[in-house]
């Protein structure tokens, strides 16, 4: 999927916001572009002895509101551009959770299938090497995004900290426990998209039974929201991974799922082709509900307009746009993937009355228990999951609550409420610093 334009689509969505709130020119003039751009070259030796450079980049956008956060991501489709509307979300989404942090993101461009073990871990910590002096338990913290795991955040606060010549578990989050990584950490982003969706579906009179849902991305928030949901009840009737999807009308278990996927590498490998072994593997889906006509093998473009009720992006941007926005029939839309709508898309969706909650909202779980993290790393003392499921729970639900009360207040869509919200805490911390208009004050004595 294309990727230019991202930045475009970011950027509009803060002006509709702009539209709706009294801010200063200053903080609108600072909050149109990135602080600053990082790019850089990182060669790789590979194993067969050849030396490849790969592309890599870190955008600051803004960090008037404490150090800049915001993850890594190792995709082909990795852009300047991409990076760019990424790190305008993460600003956005760290002042809608209220949490001390700014925005920022990084990226390399690169198939992490196509390398081995050794040349991915040569290759991560020859990014933390490129961008070491501008990352910083006080000044930047990057953490997961798509293509990382908690071993490969690991080998990256071990280079920052190899250059340092310190210990800094501070650096980076999403870190394995052993080394300062927080409890719940890597479930953290599913389980807060799963408080919010569950609170609007009860809004919206759906019983988890009788309520199907279809989830593009079976990674690590695709995965773990797919837990959460099919643990109360919900019915999963599709997922789809970067190869395809399948389909099945009654229900999918996740975690059987998981464990066929990382066996035979796809989801669409059990698919039923009349064999004996691939109706075995459908029956382990749904032990006992095995209907092996009704399993059907789907296209991701396929997964988006199924009739369900809730929809779930969890892989990439701009999968909703224009051209496919008509089509889409569920009435809940939760967008667990950053920027997976576009403005287009935005427009026809909420004209055909589709509850949708915003990925500045839906996805903050994972950045606020980064946040955990590093409040945990910067006093030495460490809590349990029931603590940080609990902590989470409470920021998610309370800032659903002030998002909806701004939708209905200014009778606006739920996207342009977390923005109002957002942009409304930041530009108050930049009014802190002195505005224009204080400053006239000021002169008048
Ligand atoms: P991941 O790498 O664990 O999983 C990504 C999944 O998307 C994989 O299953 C992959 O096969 C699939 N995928 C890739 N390209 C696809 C395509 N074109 N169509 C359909 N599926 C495709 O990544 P993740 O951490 O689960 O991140 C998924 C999304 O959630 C991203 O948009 C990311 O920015 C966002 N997000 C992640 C976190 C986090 O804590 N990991 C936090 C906030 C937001």
């Amino acid at each position: 999927m294309e990727n230019t334009g991202t930045f475009e689509n970011a950027q509009a969505q803060l002006e509709k916001a702009m539209g709706h709130i009294e801010i200063s020119d200053d903080a609108k003039k600072v909050l149109k572009r990135p602080i600053e751009i990082i790019e850089v070259s990182i060669p790789v030796r590979m194993d067969s002895g050849e030396l490849e450079v790969y592309s890599g980049y870190r955008v600051h956008y803004n960090n008037s509101r404490g150090p800049y956060k915001g993850g890594i991501r190792y995709h082909p489709d990795v852009s300047l551009d991409e990076i760019k509307a990424l790190s305008i979300w993460m600003t956005f989404k760290c002042a809608l959770v209220n949490i001390p942090f700014g925005g920022a993101k990084g990226g390399i461009t690169v198939n992490p299938k196509q390398l081995s073990n050794q040349e991915l871990e040569r290759l991560r910590r020859r990014y933390i090497d490129a961008i070491y002096e501008f990352i910083g338990p006080n000044t930047d913290i990057p953490a997961p995004d798509v293509y990382t795991n908690e071993i490969i955040m690991g080998w990256m606060a071990d280079e920052y900290n190899k250059i340092d010549r310190g210990i800094n578990p501070g650096v980076i989050t999403g870190k394995p426990l052993t080394l300062g990584g927080s409890q719940g950490r890597d479930t953290a982003t599913g389980k807060g998209g799963f408080y919010i969706l569950n609170k609007a579906a009860q809004m919206l009179d759906m019983n988890p039974p009788d309520t199907t849902v279809a989830i593009q991305g079976f990674g690590n928030v695709g995965y773990n929201i797919a837990r959460f949901l099919h643990n109360e009840g919900y019915n999963i009737v599709a997922i789809s991974d970067s190869r395809g999807g399948i389909y099945h009308p009654h229900g999918i278990d996740p975690d059987i799922a998981m464990d066929i996927k990382k066996k035979d590498g796809m989801i669409d490998e059990y698919i039923c082709s009349g064999t004996v072994c691939a109706v075995m593997k459908a029956e382990q889906i749904s032990p006992g509900k095995c209907h092996c006509k009704e399993i059907k093998q789907i296209t991701n473009e396929q997964l988006l307009e199924l009739d369900v009720d809730i929809l779930i992006p969890a892989a990439l941007e701009n999968q909703i746009t224009g051209n496919n926005a008509e089509n889409i029939k569920a009435r809940l839309i939760v967008e667990l993937a950053n920027g997976p709508i576009t403005q287009d898309a935005d427009v026809i969706l909420n004209h055909k009355g589709v509850f949708l909650i915003p990925d500045i909202l839906a996805n903050a779980g994972g950045v606020t228990v980064s946040y955990f993290e590093w409040v945990q790393n910067r006093t030495g003392f460490y809590w349990s999951q029931e603590e940080v499921f609990e902590k989470l729970e409470i920021i998610m639900l309370r800032e659903f609550r002030n998002v909806y009360e701004i939708k209905e207040k200014e009778q606006v869509d739920m996207r342009t409420a977390a923005y109002i919200l957002a942009l409304k805490r930041i530009s108050e911390t930049i009014g802190a610093r002195g505005t224009r208009e204080y400053f006239r004050k000021a002169n008048r004595g």
